[in-house]
């Protein structure tokens, strides 16, 4: 079974893994509504506006959209409920937006580099094993990167017998070429995942971008989930 990222990142939320947080809308005045409680909450000068269909590539089919303010959000969103958004993976017939995300804007400029991960969760059938796959070139080329450079893959497999290992973690925030508060929060957000993960009984998670901000937090901007 497959979710919508919504539910996923409410799920994330449920076991205390920090996300680009956001309300649903299903109309352009809900999208004014909450863009409106983002920026009490969040003091967020942006929004996001991601269509919530069962696909991913939305990005790149136009189904994540910034708006630079509130009534943006709302004119976005009139624009992409109703479309037959087509994206690398819907096929040319495409899929009908019902619903969208109004998440808050989290590329704010600060005094670290913004950066985007892939991690992922998933059986290695060969192995019968979960593992760890990620990478420190996240985001929307993904699939070239396993093509083009798959050494900029690495994986981490995990002994069922004792779950995901400290040491292990700690190798993967060095991967990702972390260090200091971004470090201890990437390893924070891990165990986040795999509890999650293992919590819901899932067969894939995956999260990209895994976006570390210029204030060092670790964040699921993304994510895809599949359950039994
Ligand atoms: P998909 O994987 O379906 O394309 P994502 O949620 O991963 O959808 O979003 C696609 C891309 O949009 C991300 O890789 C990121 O670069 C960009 N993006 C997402 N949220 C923001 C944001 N708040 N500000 C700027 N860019 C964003
Ligand atoms: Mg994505």
């Amino acid at each position: 079974m497959n979710i919508h990222e919504y539910q996923g990142k409410s799920l994330l939320r449920a076991y205390n893994v920090d996300i680009q947080e956001g309300f649903v809308a299903e109309t352009p005045d809900q999208a004014v509504m909450v863009a409106g409680q983002l920026r009490e909450k969040f003091g967020s000068e942006f929004f996001v506006v991601k269509a919530q269909i069962h696909a991913g590539g939305r990005g790149k089919g136009g189904g994540v959209k910034l708006a630079r303010s509130i009534e943006e959000a709302g004119g976005i969103t009139s624009k992409m409920l109703g479309m037959q958004l087509v994206t690398p993976q819907t096929g040319a017939a495409g899929k009908r937006v019902n619903k969208v995300l109004i998440a808050r804007d989290v590329y704010y400029k600060g005094d670290s580099e913004i950066r985007e991960f892939y991690v992922s969760i998933l059986l290695n059938r060969n192995k019968g094993r979960y593992t760890v796959m990620y990478s420190p070139d996240g985001g929307m080329s993904i699939e070239e990167v396993a093509e083009k450079t798959p050494d900029r893959i690495f994986t981490e497999e995990i002994d069922p017998a004792v779950g995901l290992q400290p040491f292990q973690c700690r190798n993967i925030a060095f991967n990702l070429g972390l260090s200091g508060t971004a470090f201890k929060n990437m390893i924070r957000f891990l165990n986040g995942i795999y509890d999650t993960f293992t919590g819901c009984d899932a067969q894939l998670l995956e999260i990209n971008p895994v976006l570390r901000t210029s204030d060092d937090r670790i964040l699921a901007v993304d994510c895809k989930f599949v359950l039994d």
